[in-house]
């Protein structure tokens, strides 16, 4: 049977590239009678964190999709979370060491800065130079006893390529000259990527990697990896990248990438999962608004073309009122509008803000508006201060974008703290910094407290505005 994944590592805001090549996933192996799993690749554990986790996870869910095995579920397979199969791969790890196939080098990052150097020098491209194979196996015993920190890497064959087929691209072939001896296990004992993700697919029985075009350059290691251990490859196929309107790949600077952004906007998420199976597929019918039933009925993997679907939030606006029109009773529509923004729990998150200031019930539109938008609209004449020059204002909105990335638990001190040091830094009052800010997340020259307000729109409606304010 068909086995598909979707493997997301925990470093960050839910993308909406994870929710498109999930789709595929998930499309392709219920077409197929098969399954659909999730996995959280928590191995880099400085990046990793726990919230990080559970937004990809509810977000995927508020999309409407669905897995058969995850860490949430369970499943015959687990632990879905890489963090707690370390011993797994330790063990083969050592396998592979046993059999040849790997080994240890112990080249402190000095020495290593310092071969990469000389390379540079001799106009070489900086590589890892295998040194750690030259070590007779009593040094590497001696040096283990010694408890020197080491890393394992994985050998590579001196010559030929690495020919495989993607079920997509067709043949593909890379010379192993350009493929580094890629370290599997790290100093601190934990597995790298490549080994980890390569380890699970065998024992989580994937028949079919579907995963982004990135990786297709590690797909020699991965292929390499599973003839070491004798297991059978699975199928390959390499998606297309999203892409901004200006076709470079898409980055939150020019495009929001998290799924929670669109969720905070009022999109359906029918509409946006509509929007995603639109990357590079389209019906045989041509006709763009589909069900995710629809979508089922008509996949067809091999149709997906690889020129760089264009996610393009003009379009999905579209969309997203078809399906409004269209699909939704008014009862229905109401029924949205409240899970939305426009129910209690919200209001009394609000109230708290505008209490004091409240003197008819009436107020409350006024006075709680920006909560009830998305990016508002600015006439250029707002961003005319006395004492701050237009590049200023331009400056300080660029910086409080790029700090407020940077915040990592969105709350009101955090925020104060963040941008009350980038207005030292700027020498600025952190009144005059605020000013444009007001602007930028309200189109209006009053609003509730700043921070308790950016803490209630939370990160993402927060960063889009001000990103939106830049551009
Ligand atoms: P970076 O600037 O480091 O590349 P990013 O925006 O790509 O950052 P990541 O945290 O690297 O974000 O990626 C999160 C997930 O989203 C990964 O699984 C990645 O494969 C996927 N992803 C990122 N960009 C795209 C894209 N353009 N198309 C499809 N998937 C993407
Ligand atoms: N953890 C990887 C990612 O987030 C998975 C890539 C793959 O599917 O192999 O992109």
């Amino acid at each position: 049977t068909v086995r598909t994944r979707i493997a997301p590592s925990p470093t960050g805001d839910p993308h909406v590239g994870t929710a498109y090549i999930a789709l595929f996933n998930m499309v392709f192996a219920k077409q197929h009678g098969g399954q659909f799993l999730l996995r959280i690749e928590d191995t880099d554990q400085t990046r990793s964190t726990g919230e990080s986790e559970q937004a990809i996870l509810d977000s995927l869910r508020w999309l409407g999709l669905d897995w058969d095995e995850g860490p949430d579920v369970g499943g015959p397979h687990g632990p879905y979370r890489q963090s707690e199969r370390m011993d797994i791969y330790a063990g083969y790890c050592q396998e592979l060491i046993d059999k040849g196939h790997a080994f240890y080098c112990f080249a402190s990052s000095e020495e290593l800065d310092e071969m990469r150097k000389e390379q540079m020098a001799n106009g070489q491209t900086p590589r890892y130079d295998g040194r750690g194979l030259l070590l007779s196996d009593d040094e590497v015993k001696a040096k283990l006893a010694a408890g020197e920190p080491y890393v394992v890497r994985m050998k590579i064959p001196a010559e030929g390529a690495c020919v495989f087929n993607d079920m997509l691209r067709g043949e593909i072939s890379i010379d192993y000259a350009q493929v580094d001896m890629q370290v599997l296990l790290k100093a601190d004992g934990m597995p790298t990527y490549h080994l980890a993700n390569v380890v699970d697919d065998h024992l989580m029985q994937i028949t079919h990697v579907m995963r982004g075009e990135e990786w297709i350059n590690s797909a020699p290691k991965h292929i390499l990896l599973y003839q070491y251990f004798g297991w059978d490859v699975p199928v390959l196929c390499h998606l297309p990248l999203l892409r901004n309107p200006d076709k470079s790949k898409l980055s939150k600077r020019k495009n929001p990438t998290s799924i929670n952004f669109y969720q905070r906007m009022g999109y359906l998420p029918e509409a946006v999962l509509n929007y995603l199976a639109r990357m590079g597929w389209s019906m045989p019918n041509e006709e763009e608004k589909f069900s995710l039933a629809q979508m089922q009925e008509n996949f067809d993997i091999h149709k997906v073309s690889l020129g760089g679907p264009v996610f393009d939030v003009e379009k999905l606006d579209w969309l997203n009122g078809r399906w409004i029109r269209e699909d939704l009773s008014e009862d229905q529509l109401a029924g949205r509008i409240a899970t939305w923004a426009l129910n209690e729990d919200y209001l009394k998150a609000i109230l708290p803000l505008v209490g004091s200031r409240l003197e008819k019930l009436s107020d409350i539109g006024p006075l709680t508006q920006m909560f009830f938008m998305g990016l508002p609209a600015i006439e250029p004449e707002q961003f005319v201060f006395k004492k701050l020059s237009e590049d200023q204002v331009k400056q300080i909105l660029q910086f409080v974008a790029w700090r407020l990335d940077a915040v990592r638990d969105w709350n009101k001190d955090a925020l104060y703290n963040e941008l009350n040091t980038l207005a030292e830094q700027m020498e600025l009052k952190l009144r005059d910094l605020m000013q444009p800010l007001f602007i930028a997340l309200s189109g209006q020259t009053t609003t509730p407290p700043l921070f308790d307000a950016m803490a209630v729109l939370g990160a993402d409606l927060t960063r889009a505005r001000v990103r939106h304010a830049v551009n």
